[in-house]
């Protein structure tokens, strides 16, 4: 049975030795971490340098203003690893939006989904308060393979994602909403992770997300092992 961690940030684990190897040994055989910032960035990209571990780059919300001189090395970083897939965390967050303003969010994260279409890489979304102007810009720039990290959005919306082919990807944390989209949305949409260190403790802890998908599908935990990391596969093409 193989898991796969859908987000993480390995950088900012004290021992990644140790997280790396630990989630290993319980069958987290993909993990993928995520930069977000300048120095985050550089650092995932000592992170792909592990066995089985996949990473991506990008500029989050959180950090528009500080570090968008940033963006002009994403193309760079990701064509020079072929174990950098994607890009991101990239995306809006109204709860930064008074050190970053929206428009220049906005104009950031529009950026990067350009260089993601044009690299044809997949694109790891952050939205905070923020999912429908996220969505009207991925939409507006018709980039495909998308994957909403810490999905935080009901089960209607969660559906209509699902439609039109887009992951959601399903945290360690519990709460009715996420329960009902469990239910909900079919298992071909969705992901699962840590975002360890932050949420998770590490990337084995997606094993117990696994656990809890299981039992409110009534399906088994090989199923959704197996269904989820192909949906990992398949969005990254790894
Ligand atoms: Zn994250």
């Amino acid at each position: 049975m193989e898991f796969a961690d859908a987000h993480c940030h390995l950088n900012l684990f004290e021992n990644v030795n140790e997280a790396v190897g630990d989630a290993w040994k319980k069958g987290v055989g993909l993990i993928i971490t995520a930069g977000g910032s300048g120095k985050d960035n550089a650092e995932t990209l000592k992170m792909v340098e592990h066995e089985h571990v996949f990473g991506v780059v990008g500029i989050g919300p959180d950090f528009s203003a500080k570090d968008s001189h940033f963006v002009k090395e994403i193309e760079k970083q990701v064509k020079s690893n072929r174990k950098i897939v994607g890009i991101g965390e990239i995306g809006i967050d109204m709860k930064v939006a008074d050190v970053n303003n929206l428009a220049l969010q906005e104009e950031i994260f529009t950026k990067q989904v350009r260089i993601a279409k044009d690299l044809d890489m997949p694109i790891v979304i952050h939205s905070r308060h923020a999912l429908e102007k996220t969505v009207d810009i991925i939409e507006r720039e018709k980039i495909k393979r998308v994957m909403f990290h810490f999905f935080e959005g009901d089960e209607k919306q969660a559906r209509e994602l699902a439609k039109k082919g887009y992951l959601i990807s399903i945290p360690p944390i519990k709460s009715g909403k996420r329960k009902r989209i469990i239910k909900e949305v079919d298992l071909k949409s969705i992901v699962v992770e840590t975002d360890s260190p932050i949420v998770g403790k590490t990337p084995a802890d997606v094993i117990r997300v696994c656990e809890t998908i299981a039992e409110l599908k009534g399906v088994s935990l090989e199923e959704v092992a197996t269904i989820t990391t192909e949906n990992i596969r398949r969005l990254f093409y790894i």
